[in-house]
């Protein structure tokens, strides 16, 4: 949950996708939410819990703001190469 300090070692594991819908119990359908955030999840109307296929967990509150948290160790995606320098190159006006 965006702003909580509790230790996932202290926290319940809940499924992002629900199990009885078919959720998996798989590292990749798992999150660890204290048993506060937990039951805000569970039983609080509005709130709104994503779990992203790269781990990131999209919580949104019932007034709509919108906050991720990013497992350990997560990285966005590195930026692409730079173009190579004959494409940065202007045109040789010999061969125009
Ligand atoms: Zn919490």
């Amino acid at each position: 949950m965006p702003g909580c300090r509790r230790r996932a070692g202290r926290c319940d594991i809940d499924h992002g996708h629900p199990f009885a819908d078919g959720g998996p119990t798989a590292c990749a359908n798992l999150c660890c939410l204290c048993r506060r955030h937990h039951r805000i999840k569970t039983f609080a109307r509005g709130w709104s819990f994503s779990l992203l296929d790269d781990g990131r967990l999209v919580v949104r509150t019932p007034s709509g703001v919108s906050r991720t948290t990013r497992p350990p160790g997560w990285y966005p995606d590195p930026e692409p190469d730079p173009p190579e320098l004959e494409e940065l190159a202007p045109p040789d006006p010999l061969q125009l």
